[in-house]
């Protein structure tokens, strides 16, 4: 009820740890008023409620503007708990280890290729397999599998599929190096033997946009857009394998959780200590299947630079801005009540969003910040922010990853019409390739929470800082 709730800044909201007798910490909200309405219509902020009674959760329970309902944890979520004995849960993590985004930006003006976007937009959906278990070209072998958990996005540059500068340009330079390979099923492995360079399903997508306008100077410079410039967005996961080691692991710890004493009031919390056997094995498969994912957004980017050159001439190339994921969880020293602290970041359906200073970022972007990737929808826009020392201070470091659903798929379906929206998005200058009308559906513009809003209140509440918006122009879907 509101009536829970308590505004404590603008944009910043509060349902205190006195509200349930479980509760370790208090739950905290960041949106605006309309927004909180909207996130009050779904069971987020009771999961969110859930989530604060967490083994050694730290600070605040939080959500970001984008929040909707998830399995046990909302997406949109940040849960941070106390390293080394605190709780690890994969459903704070969800079933897509490391789906991240990731943004590409060209020499290409919008005016000099407008004519010539429906030729790429088909290239790029002969080039990029899409679709709901689809499988690429590429047949990982056993060895190379392995090296793949292992090495993460690396595996790509080595085989050719990558470039050598883009690694400095992913968070964790597109590797984890607790991955433990051994630690993956094999029915697991089998899922993903053929699934590299692949975007799967409905909300995955490689995207075109220009950049329509500029908001900070400094960091767009330092990031390489410039107005009127054409980008190349991707946003997709681990596939099968990162969805069958959530399943794996989500089975084996409610089964280990009674042993440690541990009890939550929803079973999708499961939850064993981080440094217990169970909580470190799945950790370090974790780590494999987020090292899958960085591997995967890699060889698509390949494709679609060979999409790219194939088009407009293998003199044109697309150099990588960034890639953040939004669905992980990452050992990070924080702030808590003045004091630094180790924690387990839980960041469901939230990305990293640090600020300047940061040694991990590549030195041409060390002054300015993190930069924060957030898609809107197919039909709207998206936005390039940047990371900001507040958000340290506020949210573990973290940021919305998206607009946020706000229908069903079932809903969206019901009250979507996809061919006629397939032309409407045509007229406006929007090509959307897709492998079904149904993922249309799905996923049309009125599916999803207004991403202007969404993102003035992360950057009123001082998270991050706009730095640029994207207004999309080819669509791939899965
Ligand atoms: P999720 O990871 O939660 O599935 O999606 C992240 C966000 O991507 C969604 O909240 C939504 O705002 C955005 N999104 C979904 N489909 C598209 C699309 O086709 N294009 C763009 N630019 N954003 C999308
Ligand atoms: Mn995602
Ligand atoms: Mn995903």
């Amino acid at each position: 009820r509101k009536g829970d709730i308590h505004k404590i800044e603008d944009y910043l909201w509060e349902i205190p740890k006195s509200f349930r007798p479980k509760m370790r910490v208090p739950a905290r909200v960041l949106a605006s008023e309309p927004l909180l309405d909207d996130i009050m219509e779904d069971r987020s902020l009771v999961q969110l409620v859930n989530v604060a009674s967490l083994p050694g959760i730290q600070g605040a329970s939080l959500v970001m503007p984008d929040v909707h309902e998830g399995y046990g944890f909302p997406i949109g979520g940040v849960a941070a708990t106390l390293y080394p004995d605190g709780a690890i849960s994969p459903g704070g993590i969800g079933y897509d280890i490391n789906c991240g985004v990731r943004l590409l930006t060209s020499n290409q003006k919008i005016t000099d290729i407008r004519h010539r976007l429906e030729e790429l937009s088909k290239e790029m959906y002969a080039q990029i397999p899409s679709g709901m278990g689809k499988g690429g070209q590429i047949r990982l072998s056993p060895q190379e599998m392995e090296d793949v958990l292992r090495t993460g996005a690396e595996w790509a540059v080595e085989k050719g599929y990558g470039k050598k500068d883009d690694l400095a340009f992913m968070e964790s330079r597109g590797r984890l190096g607790n991955a433990d390979p051994s630690l993956i099923s094999e029915m697991a492995k089998k899922r993903g033997t053929d699934q590299l360079g692949t975007i799967g399903s409905g909300n995955h997508f490689v995207e075109v946009d220009y950049v329509e306008e500029i908001y900070d100077t400094t960091a767009a410079k330092a990031f390489g857009l410039s107005k009127g410039q054409v980008v190349v967005l991707i946003h997709t996961g681990s596939r099968g394998l990162g969805h069958q080691v959530a399943t794996d692991y989500i089975r084996r710890i409610m089964a280990a959780m009674p042993h440690y004493g541990i009890e939550v009031p929803d079973r999708e919390l499961a939850c064993v200590p981080f440094n217990s056997e169970e909580g470190q094995n799945y950790f370090k498969a974790m780590c494999a299947a987020a090292n899958y994912a960085w591997c995967n957004r890699e060889v698509i980017s390949w494709e679609a630079r060979t999409a790219w050159k194939n088009i407009f001439g293998s003199d044109q190339s697309l150099k990588l801005m960034y890639d953040i994921a939004h669905n992980i969880a990452k050992v990070e020293t924080h702030r808590v009540h003045g004091e630094e602290v180790g924690t387990i970041v839980h960041r469901k359906g939230a990305t990293r969003a640090f600020g300047p200073g940061f040694e991990e970022l590549p030195e041409v972007y060390r002054s300015v910040g993190q930069p924060v990737i957030i898609p809107g929808s197919m039909g709207t826009c998206s936005y390039v922010l940047v990371g900001t020392t507040k958000s340290q201070e506020l949210t573990f470091g973290s940021c919305c990853h998206g607009a946020g659903r706000r229908l069903s798929r079932t809903a969206a379906k019901k009250q979507v019409n996809a061919p006629v929206l397939k032309e409407q998005l045509k007229e406006e200058g929007i090509f959307v390739e897709a492998g079904s009308f149904k993922g249309i559906a799905e996923e049309a513009p009125i599916a999803y929470k207004d991403v202007n809003m969404v993102v003035e209140t992360v950057a009123i509440s001082g998270i991050a800082k706009k730095v640029a918006k994207l207004r999309p122009v080819a669509v791939i879907k899965g």
